[in-house]
């Protein structure tokens, strides 16, 4: 608790204008909010959100640059120079950055920084991607015409970005719309308009056209009008399930396209004869990575009913051993969760696991010594129903339920029974048996004996209620373009 990055020594912070059009302009008609540090619980920040009439200026701005070619009609290369100046810039500067979001939301500090300097790592990877994307292709038709499918620039997209990997997960939407041609505005969760002008201070830098990377923080409404309006062809959003219906069904009016990366549940099968300490390396990371909050946490593990208490007590003790504490401090596992209602639905949660007759194995409460902030020990929770709320809901804190299971089958039939479909793992020593469990999770991704992972030459996205789309990989870049097929030939119609 010595750490010289401990927010509360700092000056607030304050920021009254968003970056629309090359310019940082104060909305007229929008409102100025408190951040709050969720280590400390004392505001660190005033941030300027945009209304509804600021976030028309972003989409106009956004249009203007895609229709006028300000960005298109720059030779490619030069382009992808610019872009790696943005992903240089991130990264020289991901300190800076990376300090302020562990005043936002509480994320360990090497996470932080990590999150800040993959903006470059995207740029690295989608530069070669686009390289070797096929962006034009001929091809001969059934009727022997001879056409070419040529890859179009989407338009102006709606980068939608929840608060918990704010970094990445706006460079993973920025980085592959802009390389397709596209021009886009990033709307930030009110939680980061701190340190997601990372973006703009680095668009800046890089000498963007202005209008091609407009940063907008705002809330609901403005965010609600960033959907609907007639100037934007495609939401590329992140975030919970909930607002991932109400996105679909207001950009359905306009018919605009959609992606949607949403939440999860995802559950960890494990086998009969999964090795003890496979599970003890890779489970506690897997769900208590960036504080338990991550999409594709391994929040659920069904295990054989005979190795419950074995397996059980060897992941809490291994869970006890995490070190829970200021998110500033380097040595710290586990920090605080990021805002005060979160903070108390989760905690909400677990008591209602509680009253219903659900045992706590470890954690579940205030860490000691911890008086100050939205802490919670990392938790292990058992005698749970698979269909009560613990373990259907997506908690978004370092939770695991644990479930017994009688047969393969059985367990099978648990890990697809709700509503998400994000991730799914499984262990055991029989790697042939491990991938025929694993092909049968209902999940856009799977890990063979190992809890989590995520890599941007792989496309990540969900089945069912965790979403539509991908990101990452060559299917990443798919969701900024629109194929229009040229006829070169072919004879005319004949009656
Ligand atoms: P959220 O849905 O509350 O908010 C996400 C974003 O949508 C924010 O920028 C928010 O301001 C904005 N928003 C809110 N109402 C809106 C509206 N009516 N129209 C347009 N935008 C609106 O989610 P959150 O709490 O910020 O993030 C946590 C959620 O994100 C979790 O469910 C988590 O699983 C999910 N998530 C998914 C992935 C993935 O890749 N699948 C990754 C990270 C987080």
């Amino acid at each position: 608790m010595t750490s010289e990055l401990r927010s509360w020594k700092r000056e607030m912070i304050k920021h009254r204008d968003v970056y629309i059009g090359g310019e940082w302009v104060i909305p007229a008609d929008g409102e100025e909010i408190e951040l709050e540090n969720p280590a400390t619980e004392l505001p660190f920040a005033t941030v300027a959100l945009a209304g509804p009439d600021t976030m028309a200026a972003a989409v106009h701005s956004a249009r203007q640059a895609f229709d006028g070619g300000e960005w298109t009609s720059l030779p490619k290369e030069e382009r992808l120079r610019r872009l790696e100046r943005l992903g240089q810039y991130l990264a020289d500067n991901a300190a800076r950055y990376g300090d302020e979001l562990v005043q936002e939301i509480g994320l360990p500090l090497a996470f932080a920084r990590g999150g800040v300097m993959s903006a470059a790592h995207h740029v690295k990877y989608w530069a070669n991607t686009w390289r070797d994307y096929p962006w034009t292709e001929e091809r001969r038709g059934v009727s022997g015409v001879r056409a070419r499918i040529t890859k179009e620039p989407v338009g102006v997209v709606a980068a939608i970005v929840p608060w918990n990997a704010p970094h990445s997960l706006s460079a993973s939407k920025i980085v592959p719309a802009l390389l397709a041609g596209c021009t886009v505005v990033l709307k930030p969760s009110p939680l980061n308009a701190v340190s997601l002008r990372a973006f703009a201070d680095a668009a800046e830098y890089a000498e963007l056209p202005p209008g091609v990377l407009n940063v907008v923080p705002a809330g609901g409404p403005a965010s609600d009008a960033l959907v609907r309006a007639f100037g934007v062809d495609k939401v590329a959003f992140t975030g919970s399930d909930a607002t991932g219906r109400i996105i679909a069904a207001a950009a359905a009016a306009t018919l605009k396209r959609v992606s949607l990366e949403l939440g999860g549940k995802s559950a960890g099968i494990v086998l009969d004869d999964a090795p003890l300490e496979r599970l003890v390396a890779t489970v506690p990371p897997a769900f208590t990575l960036n504080n338990g909050q991550a999409c594709a946490a391994m929040t659920r593990m069904l295990v054989p009913r005979r190795r419950q208490a074995e397996i059980v007590d060897a992941i809490a003790a291994e869970v006890g051993r995490l070190t829970v504490g200021d998110p500033a401090d380097p040595g710290t596992a586990v920090g605080p969760l990021a805002f005060r209602a979160h903070y108390e639905r989760v905690r909400g949660l677990l008591d209602g696991a509680v009253r219903s007759g659900g045992r706590i194995v470890t954690g579940g409460s205030r860490p000691a010594g911890l008086e100050q902030g939205f802490y919670l020990e990392p938790t292990v929770v058992t005698d749970v129903a698979p269909d009560s709320d613990i373990a259907q809901q997506e908690l978004f804190g370092p939770v695991l339920t644990v479930l017994p299971y009688d047969s393969v089958d059985d367990a099978v039939r648990i890990a697809n029974d709700t509503a998400y479909g994000l991730s799914g793992a499984v262990f055991g020593a029989d790697p042939e048996q491990v991938e025929a469990v694993a092909g049968r999770m209902r999940a856009g991704s799977v890990h063979l004996n190992n809890g989590l992972s995520v890599d941007i030459g792989i496309p990540f996205g969900g089945f069912k209620a965790s979403g539509y789309g991908r990101e990452f990989g060559p299917e990443g870049m798919d969701e900024y373009v629109e194929q229009r097929a040229v006829f070169l030939d072919g004879e005319p119609f004949r009656r």
